[in-house]
């Protein structure tokens, strides 16, 4: 764990007012304590079995987001503990996300994913879907069938590349997405524009992030 590299980087953050997720994929328990006795809350992870295990054995306080690609049948076991969900991308996953969060009686604050990426083709939709899944989970929302979900905002991912114009412009339309989403969603509180990873997060500041998700410039490079 890299003190130095934390405490830089909440220094970035600060004018900003920029939250930090610490990125915990691969990383033990050890090593998140250790963050986690600097001050740290918000921890990021990736996959459903590794994030229950460590939250089964680390601090109640931890606020748990999950930022990979959520399979619905797997949203029961985060269900009952999960802070946010950053990554829906289906009208079926935010259903059964209402669904297990109302089992355990909690909101669960969901962001909805963007992709913009050149790598992401798999998983990719239009902004046209995304428009229709935010009037979706609006509609429903005001017809009172959706009430444990809150649509907190977007997410999203610049591509693998070297050039930053092309980094800038997609952070840019995703800020873009953002400001429109919001401007038509009554009722949620629509305030969180996650952008920005450990190579490209200064951009993502300038571009209008609300929250970074940082992982290698923590903890080191993954294995
Ligand atoms: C792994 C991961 C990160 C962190 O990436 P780093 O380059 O290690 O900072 C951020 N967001 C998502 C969705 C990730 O999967």
């Amino acid at each position: 764990m890299n003190t130095t590299a934390y405490h830089k980087i909440l220094e970035e953050l600060r004018p900003a007012n920029v939250q930090l997720l610490a990125v915990s994929k691969t990383r033990t328990p050890e090593e998140i304590i250790e963050l986690y006795n600097l001050g740290q809350r918000d921890f990021g992870e990736n996959y459903v079995q590794e994030l229950a295990e460590k939250h089964s054995s680390l601090p109640d306080d931890i606020r748990w987001h999950f930022i990979g690609h959520l399979q619905s049948n797997k949203v029961k076991y985060i269900a009952p503990f999960v802070y946010m969900i950053q990554g829906v991308d289906s009208e079926k996953l935010i259903m059964e996300i209402d669904r297990q969060a109302g089992k355990n009686n909690r909101q669960v604050r969901c962001l909805l994913q963007v992709h913009v990426a050149k790598e992401e083709t798999k998983f990719g939709f239009s902004e046209k879907e995304l428009m229709d899944l935010a009037g979706f989970v609006s509609g429903l929302r005001l017809a009172n069938q959706i009430k444990q979900v809150e649509l907190a905002g977007v997410m999203g991912m610049a591509s693998l590349t070297d050039n930053n114009e092309q980094i800038r412009n997609e952070f840019k339309y995703l800020k873009g997405l953002f400001d429109r989403i919001k401007s038509e969603l009554p009722g949620d509180p629509f305030d969180t524009l996650s952008m920005g990873m450990s190579g490209d997060y200064q951009i993502a500041i300038e571009e209008g992030s609300t929250m970074i998700r940082i992982g290698t410039l923590l903890f080191g490079e993954r294995k």
